[in-house]
């Protein structure tokens, strides 16, 4: 089956519509009609070959909610007419020790990526959210909560569930106090998920501009990084602090903004490294980095149903897929309130 698709040919290239293949529909799968695709800052990476890692013709897109239109034979989890959500996994080896406890993220074998992965019925690549149709095994679909606004809750299928992983796994409660680098896709889903969990949120960013939407969006606090005096103001008040930003910079004024005991969660993924950090203070006041990526389809669940009760989605700009390179651009500036996210109905192929 051919449908359009917005395809990287390569590195420099601008991305551009052709038609792809998808697979055959399988016994466990569900095909989706894609409603709307989130714009991740690892798509821009992925589509400019900035890991290193990328293999062409490359679609990307893994923030995807959509409609089910068709299931397999076997398929029970969903029906036609459902509204889901895929995110950054479609598929994993099932078997080793994580994914038996449902941390499929940590794979042994590696995750079976929504793009640039290898396909495990076809050894082709998968094919990301840019499109208008895709076919995951059900047991990598989440459940969409119905009454939100659902071009707001494709963020939340990669942004939202990044940073919700780390906020529950290191069991962050009402009244700690939390740091958030970097006001783009995933901090402000990580300001708002915080605050939600009650905790009380600093902000990080080097755009003072943005500084208002932090606070409504739930930050008690702002501070401008590149200010010398603001960080020396927030010296050893942090519990927990994750690192949004997509580029390399200082981790030092961030370890020096945790309690003792406190852990630094890089969420972010620079195409070159940080420098490196001063161990001293680590050593001194048992500080932690941490990395952690994604979340598992479990925790997707989890965050998606937690913020269907409390209403929480991104804060989105609709676009249409023919604008991905303007959005892209905007992305590099850090010009993004706070994710750009394409409506497929409304792309021009
Ligand atoms: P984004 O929307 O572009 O946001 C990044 C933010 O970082 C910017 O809005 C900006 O915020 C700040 N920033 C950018 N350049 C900076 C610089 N040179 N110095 C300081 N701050 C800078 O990106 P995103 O989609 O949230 O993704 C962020 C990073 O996370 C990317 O590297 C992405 O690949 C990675 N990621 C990782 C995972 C994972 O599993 N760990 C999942 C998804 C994405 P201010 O204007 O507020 O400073
Ligand atoms: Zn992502
Ligand atoms: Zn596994």
């Amino acid at each position: 089956m051919k449908i359009n698709a917005l395809v990287a040919q390569d590195a420099t290239q601008p991305l551009s519509t052709y038609q792809i293949s998808l697979r055959p529909l399988q016994k466990q799968d569900v095909k989706i009609e894609i409603l709307y695709c989130g714009v991740c800052h690892s798509d821009l990476h992925m589509a400019r070959n900035e890991w290193g890692v990328s293999r062409y013709p490359l679609v990307p897109g893994h923030e995807i909610v959509g409609r089910v239109v068709e299931t397999g034979a076997q398929a029970s989890r969903f029906t036609v007419g459902d509204i889901v959500g895929v995110g950054v996994m479609v598929d994993s080896c099932r078997e080793c020790h994580f994914c038996r406890q449902q941390e499929e993220q940590y794979c042994e074998a590696g995750f079976t990526a929504t793009y640039n992965g290898i396909d495990k019925y076809t050894g082709e690549s998968t094919w990301g959210g840019y499109a208008q149709n895709v076919i995951v095994d059900e047991d990598f679909v989440v459940s969409v909560p119905q009454h939100l606004p659902l071009a707001g809750v494709a963020p939340m299928l990669c942004a939202g569930v990044t940073v919700w992983s780390p906020l529950r796994h290191y069991n962050v409660k009402a009244g700690d106090r939390v740091g958030v680098v970097g006001l783009g896709g995933l901090g402000h889903m990580a300001v708002k998920l915080a605050s939600a969990l009650g905790a009380e949120v600093t902000l990080f960013t080097t755009s003072p501009e943005k500084g208002a939407d932090a606070r409504r969006l739930g930050a008690t606090q702002v501070v401008v990084s590149r200010d010398g005096a603001q960080m020396a103001a927030c010296r050893a008040s942090l519990d927990l602090i994750i690192d949004c930003v997509a580029a390399p910079h200082d981790l030092d004024p961030y370890l020096a903004a945790l309690k003792t005991n406190g852990r630094l969660v890089l969420v972010g993924i620079p195409d070159s490294p940080h420098l490196s950090p001063d161990i001293t203070p680590m050593v001194f006041r048992r500080l932690s980095i941490s990395g952690s990526s994604i979340g598992s389809i479990k925790e997707t669940q989890e965050m998606l149903d937690f913020c269907g009760e409390k209403n929480i989605t991104a804060d989105i700009e609709l676009i249409g897929g023919e604008a991905i390179e303007t959005a892209y651009a905007r992305m590099l500036k850090g010009d993004v309130r706070y994710r750009f996210v394409i409506d497929m109905q409304a792309t021009r192929w």
